[in-house]
């Protein structure tokens, strides 16, 4: 709070209060679809940012943070799972889903899931690993109204929807950053997604172009982000992604790449 109004008196503006904010709603309403709809995988219903601006300014004047739900309760042996690095083959389809659930967990979005050949709807909650070694999204499904899990191996598929959630756990997904599958788990090379056109042979004979200085011998590796479909060339197989801006100059929350096709 101290530096905040360091900052407004160092410009020479009062310390902003949400009544400020009332005379440009309008405004807002009129600009957010077309200035976020193509940032994000699902844009929130600006009435839902609107509405939760007086809890903030209430913070940032020295009220109560939100109250923050306790933790679904683990099963005995479960393990929460807040690294990125999830040891286990579920390939680039599991794994962009993975990212879109992140992103939807972030900002208490529902998640349409498409898991063992049907679609639910879902709050999602933490990822742990059973003693018997598989992970579990926890979650709760909104159209039964009542706690379920879901192996992650088995996601087929996510989307994030425009339709908020209150949540009744703690949101124990990280709320920004890739879930990193080291390559000696996941066979990234022959994974068929949808999403990778994958040539089924090898690259047409082009004549060799010259060779750059800097050290750029050897294959270089085409990733694409699944956000904001941005490419990316690495000089190796790693599909994490640093932080980066979107094609408006927003930051994009994509973290992690699809692979795409090798360069040689
Ligand atoms: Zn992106």
């Amino acid at each position: 709070m101290d530096v905040l109004r360091q900052k407004c008196d160092f410009k020479g503006i009062a310390v902003p209060r949400v009544s400020d904010l009332e005379g440009h709603r309008g405004d807002l309403e009129g600009a957010w679809g077309h200035m976020l709809g193509h940032q994000l995988p699902a844009l929130p219903p600006v009435d839902v940012f609107w509405s939760v601006l007086p809890e903030f300014f209430g913070w940032l004047e020295g009220g109560p943070a939100p109250v923050i739900p306790a933790a679904y309760a683990s099963v005995s042996g479960e393990i929460l799972i807040r690294e990125r690095a999830l040891r286990l083959p579920i390939g680039l389809p599991g794994q962009s889903a993975l990212e879109i659930i992140r992103f939807a967990a972030a900002n208490r979005l529902v998640v349409e899931l498409r898991y063992q050949g049907g679609t639910r709807r879902i709050e999602p909650y933490s990822l742990r690993q059973t003693q018997d070694r598989n992970v579990l999204l926890h979650a709760w499904n909104v159209d039964r109204n009542e706690h379920r899990s879901y192996r992650v191996d088995r996601i087929e598929g996510a989307r994030s929807t425009n339709q908020t959630f209150t949540p009744r756990y703690a949101i124990e997904l990280t709320p920004a950053g890739p879930v990193v599958i080291p390559r000696a788990a996941a066979p990234i090379m022959t994974v068929r997604s949808p999403l990778v056109p994958v040539r089924r042979s090898a690259p047409p004979a082009r004549p060799a172009k010259p060779r750059k200085v800097q050290g750029s011998h050897g294959p270089t590796y085409v990733f694409q982000c699944p956000v904001c479909r941005k490419k990316f060339k690495r000089k190796s197989m790693t599909s994490a992604l640093n932080a980066h801006k979107g094609a408006a100059g927003y930051p994009c929350p994509g973290r992690t790449g699809i692979y795409v096709k090798t360069e040689y």
